[in-house]
């Protein structure tokens, strides 16, 4: 068995594969392990992550994968999410005493940030997402429909578009409003917000994130496969309709009974030969998957700036600070260079107008933009700041999109695919990532009549959702 991409689709796979008794070889073209959610060493010494990675307790895969690979106890949890504007109120989303759906009403209802008109349009739409068990019928619209149509459709408040939908959504699925499929959108309310207590819990890797994969090599290595790094794949090698071999460079060439290609979208459309292509209708349509970026800003304080171990800003450029010496706690060292200062790291999803700006003029807005919000960076002194543009961050979720995403098993036999960019129903996230892997080695196992079943199933509803899910259940049967 051939893995090709590091990312967490490809370690997802290969781990599964090697648990059910396969040989993996693992290929991946950079030097580290990890993808798009890795970290790496600057020239000065500074551990960064290639930007700051979260999950939600709703990931149930993300969640399954860790634990397989020893990494769980590497993700600390949060009930609290903070939020600041720059008239400086706070506002706080955690769940109360009363059980799904109502856990969160407390603190929605004394959400600072918010007005009762925005407030009691957000429950109308919320209220709409409940009764269809997050099937509005308006979803199922041919072509898709947007984010922002389905909310201006519920009456939303600009204030509420602004403050809440926009502030959760872009930053979850990394678009616009009105370049999101509303699928995605109404789907993270349900799975993380209404339909039970946990799945809103915000999940920070307290150790660089290149530090929690190490147990993929070990688990893929022990059951006698290799992860092979700095080994770009150039080619496929396809005879009879089928897969016969990959490429490397110096005319090195690989073959296996079964490939899983767990690359970027962008990078399988430029190895499948054209023949491919026209022979698969599902995998002629890949440049129609577009992409969308986002930009981590970090900072290295001289001083403590911040106590909270995250904000969320509103009404900014930047949408989230992390409180990266926190969240590490002292045995990572937050910083080489700062003894004694803070080291936070900024987010921008969707940070399209961002691409352009030189990385100065990025610092300088940012900075001012904390300043605002932490008097105590005021007096701070900015020891050093460094900016990662990453413009093709994840795949755009924009309406439609799911009709030109392939299933990870092809037509061509022997080649499968992985890849948050397959069909999972998910955003580009890295649940999406590892649920494609576990769907890639489900596919792979069924083709060699050994079936195994790797995907974990989404979180349980609980509370008053889940008697009423139960009970409609049992009155349909
Ligand atoms: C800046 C940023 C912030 C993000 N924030 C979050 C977040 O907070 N929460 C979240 O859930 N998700 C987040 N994501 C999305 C998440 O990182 C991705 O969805 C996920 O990591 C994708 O995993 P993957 O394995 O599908 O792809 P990738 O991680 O892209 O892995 C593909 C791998 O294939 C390798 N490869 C490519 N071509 C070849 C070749 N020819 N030969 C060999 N190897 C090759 C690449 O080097 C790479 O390692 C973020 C992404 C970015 C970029």
């Amino acid at each position: 068995m051939i893995v090709i991409g590091g990312g967490l689709a490809g370690l997802a796979a290969g781990v599964a594969l090697a648990e059910s008794g396969w040989r993996v070889r693992l290929f991946e073209q950079r030097p580290f392990l990890g993808g798009r959610a890795t970290s790496y060493v600057l020239p000065d010494g500074e551990h960064v992550d290639n930007c700051q990675h979260v999950t939600l307790g709703c990931c149930t895969n993300l969640a399954d994968f860790y634990a397989r690979v020893g990494s769980a106890d590497k993700i600390k949890f949060f009930d609290r999410l903070f939020f600041l504007d720059p008239q400086g109120r706070r506002g706080e989303i955690q769940a109360g005493i009363f059980p799904a759906p109502f856990h969160m009403t407390g603190s929605f209802a004394a959400f600072a940030p918010l007005t009762l008109r925005d407030k009691l349009s957000i429950a109308r739409a919320m209220l709409d997402i409940l009764r269809t068990q997050g099937k509005p019928a308006d979803l199922e619209e041919s072509g898709g429909l947007s984010m922002f149509e389905w909310l201006s459709r519920r009456g939303q408040t600009p204030g509420a578009i602004e403050r809440f939908w926009r502030v959760v959504l872009v930053s979850a699925l990394d678009e616009e409003l009105d370049r999101t499929d509303a699928r995605f959108g109404v789907d993270v309310f349900w799975k993380a917000f209404l339909s039970n207590r946990t799945g809103y819990r915000m999940g920070v890797p307290a150790v660089p994130l290149a530090n929690l994969y190490a147990g993929c090599k070990m688990e893929i290595e022990r059951r006698g496969g290799e992860v092979v790094l700095r080994a770009p794949v150039r080619g496929l090698k396809i005879e009879n309709g089928e897969i016969a071999g990959v490429r490397f460079d110096e005319g090195k060439e690989e073959t296996a009974d079964s490939y899983v290609f767990a690359v970027p979208h962008t990078a399988l459309a430029e190895l499948l030969p054209e023949s491919v292509k026209q022979a698969d209708p599902s995998l002629a349509n890949l440049d129609k998957i577009k992409v969308s970026p986002i930009t981590g800003v970090h900072f290295w304080f001289d001083r403590q700036v911040m106590k909270e171990p995250f904000v969320t800003l509103l009404d900014t450029t930047t949408q989230w600070v992390f409180n990266k010496t926190a969240l590490y706690g002292d045995s990572n060292g937050a910083s080489r260079s700062v003894q004694g200062g803070q080291y936070l790291q900024l987010v921008i999803s969707a940070s399209y107008d961002l691409l352009q700006k030189p990385r100065q003029e990025i610092i300088d807005l940012c900075l001012n933009e904390v300043r605002h919000a932490f008097p105590a960076a005021r007096q701070a002194e900015l020891v050093k700041a460094t900016v990662i543009k990453e413009a093709a961050a994840t795949f755009s979720p924009e309406p439609g999109v799911d009709r030109w995403r392939p299933k990870q098993e092809s037509s061509v036999r022997g080649l499968f695919l992985a890849g948050d960019w397959t069909a999972t129903g998910w955003p580009a996230t890295m649940e999406g990532a590892v649920r494609s892997g576990y769907l890639a080695a489900e596919a792979v196992l069924r083709s060699n009549g050994t079936p195994r079943k790797f995907l974990q199933p989404d979180l349980e509803p609980d509370g008053f959702v889940g008697m009423w899910i139960g009970k409609s259940a049992q009155e349909k049967n």
